[in-house]
């Protein structure tokens, strides 16, 4: 039973690691045509969240934490 049972909890614990690892390294991408100002516009490719930016480069985490998909 130990030995069918381990692949399995191996797999359940890769597989959170990969998510964990997925949602907090967010590719974020410059929309340019989403610019407000001096706001930058990003746009997650990995989870769909927008943020807006004043400072240089992306945000620095993924937005989806803080609610429903962005600001
Ligand atoms: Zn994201």
């Amino acid at each position: 039973m130990v030995i069918l049972a381990l692949p399995i909890v191996i797999g359940v614990v890769a597989y959170l690691a990969w998510r964990n690892r997925a949602v907090r390294g967010c590719r974020w991408r410059a929309n340019v045509a989403g610019d407000k100002g001096k706001l930058r516009m990003y746009r997650c490719a990995a989870c769909g969240a927008e943020a807006f930016t004043a400072r240089k480069g992306p945000p620095e985490q993924c937005m989806r934490h803080l609610g429903n998909g962005g600001l």
